[in-house]
């Protein structure tokens, strides 16, 4: 089963996909995370990908698609993925539904999960993220049970350096302008599921889940 977790960034798609990948008993994959490892161990994919990631634009759609589709075809993903951040725009989508025809396969459904423009720019303010297992928390509505270390891990909580104002609202314009559209072309493949991203976690969490049933 392949599953799109689609929405704005802040949009809480890191938190779902942490949930949904645990339910399903699927891998989450996450572009943001892989660029942010390959950042970490400055690899040739890090070096490519760092002025794009801090300038909030996004890394070109060659080396992204590349970048996932190799890992999609690692053992791990043999039954499916939870896509985290990818696609991002219609040339990834389309190069994705490409890769997965080939294999006789396809995305199954596509959870778009719809925040306000506000929530979003409050919830990124305020975003920790484990540098261990990069789950995310939030200052005031997710926040972990001891400050500073992750629930899950015991990992050390770090804020994004791409969560400054300046870079939050760059990132934010990118999603209207280059993923919104996808709202559509899922919709259009019959794909989509809305979702309403405000509330508490959980009661999101019971909405997706429910909708995916
Ligand atoms: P995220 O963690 O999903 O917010 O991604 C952090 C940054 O990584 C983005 O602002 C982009 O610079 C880059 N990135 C992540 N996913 C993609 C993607 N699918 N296409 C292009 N760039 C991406």
């Amino acid at each position: 089963m392949y599953i799109i977790l689609l929405g704005a960034p802040g949009a809480g798609k890191g938190t779902q996909a942490v949930m949904l990948a645990e339910k399903k008993k699927l891998v989450q994959v996450a572009s943001g995370d892989l660029f942010r490892k390959a950042l970490q161990q400055e690899t040739e994919l890090g070096k490519k990908a760092k002025a794009y990631m801090e300038k909030g634009q996004l890394v070109p759609d060659e080396i992204t698609i590349q970048m996932v589709l190799e890992r999609l075809a690692e053992p791990d993903c043999k039954n499916g993925a939870i896509l985290d951040g990818f696609p991002r725009n219609i040339k990834q989508a389309k190069a994705l539904d490409k890769a997965l025809g080939q294999k006789s396969r396809a995305i199954d459904k596509v959870v778009y999960i719809k925040v306000s423009e506000g929530e979003l720019i409050k919830r990124l303010g305020g975003r920790w993220i484990c540098r261990k297992c990069q789950a995310p928390y939030h200052e005031v509505d997710s926040p972990p049970k001891t400050a500073g270390k992750c629930d899950r891990c015991g990992g050390e909580l770090y804020q994004r350096t791409d969560d400054k104002p300046a870079t939050v609202k760059k990132r934010l314009k990118v999603y209207f302008e280059e993923t919104a559209p996808l709202i559509k072309y899922y919709q259009g493949a019959g794909k989509l599921l809305e979702i309403n991203g405000e509330g508490n976690v959980s009661d999101i969490s019971q909405r997706i889940l429910a909708a995916l049933h």
